[in-house]
């Protein structure tokens, strides 16, 4: 509901923000965070850096963000899930869905999109409590997963472990233009034709990502990994069809990588990890100003989601930040960010 009354006002495009609890008293100062607006909660005010004027007095100054909708870190997934459920039951409309977690590593992405009671168990869970009722209704749906990793702007497929990987062929982004729809060449999918075929599925992935890293956690944070459910729906008695897609993307972490510290490989992994962020940046900006050139083919990720994003297709982007004071600077510049795309 929520999203339709937006998508009047703004078009496709949500941003949300969700800060996440301190986690132990060992984790630091917090930061001056607060929520004014307790009752549409979708303001965030957060305490600057401390600032030094001409005259030497030193202040901080609040600077306010606002969002379609704020989390607070006492929120827990359950609630998230709810903002977002009429998003995800709109790809067994036929609609192609992206969502998003963007922000600094450690700030909650992963918790937010694949933990186990995260959005990618609740949505499929949901999407099958659906196709569950609208067999009544005559309809057949088909559910197909696939888990790919973007990563130095290379297609891995997370379903394959990485020793079988290293034989075979690369994967390949091919589009179909006429039915805006996009398939990964030598991608495996998996039929998830019942809810325990998701937590395998989740677990796979899971694992392939840390046997395919030396320092599993650095790779994922620094790559995107994107989890790719296709629906297709057939009415039996009408003869209706509808094909949509629901793509959950945990983002790269978003820190500022600095150049300067990397050299040779790490480099230019450095440089990729930057650029494919910006590049999503710049193209959800020109898809919310309407622009005529939307520039996906400019990162593999945008490439790869090119049919998800824009069009009729609905995106959302969960901005994540950490409560910490030392945090303060990577905060401000992703909720920046988010402001930049909204
Ligand atoms: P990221 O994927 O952005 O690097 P994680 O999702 O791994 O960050 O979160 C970092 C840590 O914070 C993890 O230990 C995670 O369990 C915890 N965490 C994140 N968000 C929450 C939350 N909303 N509630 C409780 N713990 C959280
Ligand atoms: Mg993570």
């Amino acid at each position: 509901v929520l999203f339709n009354k937006y998508q009047e006002l703004k078009g496709n495009i949500r941003v949300m923000c969700r800060v996440r609890p301190v986690l132990d008293p060992s984790e630091g100062e917090e930061a001056k965070i607060s929520f004014p607006d307790t009752k549409t909660s979708s303001q965030i005010d957060v305490t600057g850096p401390e600032e030094r004027s001409s005259l030497g007095t030193v202040s901080r100054k609040v600077i306010p963000f606002e969002f379609d909708r704020v989390f607070d870190p006492s929120v827990h997934n359950e609630e998230v899930f709810g903002e977002i459920s009429q998003l995800v039951q709109s790809a067994l409309d036929g609609y192609n869905v992206c969502i998003f977690c963007y922000g600094q590593t450690g700030s909650g992405k992963t918790y937010t999109m694949s933990s186990p009671d995260g959005m990618i168990p609740r949505a499929t869970h949901m999407i099958y409590d659906t196709i569950t009722k609208l067999a009544e209704k005559s309809w057949t749906y088909t559910m197909e997963g696939s888990f790919v990793e973007v990563y130095n702007e290379e297609l891995h497929d997370l379903l394959t472990p990485a020793k079988e990987a290293d034989g075979k062929k690369k994967l390949e982004i091919r589009h179909d233009e006429a039915r805006k729809q996009t398939t990964v060449l030598n991608c495996k999918t998996v039929a998830l034709d019942s809810p325990d075929k998701v937590e395998a599925m989740l677990k796979q992935a899971q694992s392939n990502r840390s046997v395919a890293a030396t320092k599993a956690n650095e790779r994922s944070s620094r790559s995107h990994s994107v989890f790719i459910l296709k629906l297709v729906g057939e009415n039996s008695a009408t003869n209706e069809r509808c094909e949509g897609t629901l793509n959950l993307v945990d983002l790269a972490g978003s820190e500022r990588l600095k150049h300067s510290q990397a050299e040779g490989d790490r480099m230019k992994e450095t440089q990729n990890i930057n650029k494919s962020l910006a590049c999503l940046g710049d193209v959800i900006e020109a898809l919310g100003r309407g622009s005529a050139h939307v520039p996906y083919r400019n990162s593999k990720l945008t490439h790869l989601l090119q049919y998800s994003l824009g069009g009729n297709s609905k995106t959302l982007m969960f901005v994540m930040v950490s409560p910490l004071e030392a945090h303060l600077k990577e905060t401000i510049t992703s909720l920046r960010f988010a402001t930049k795309v909204h």
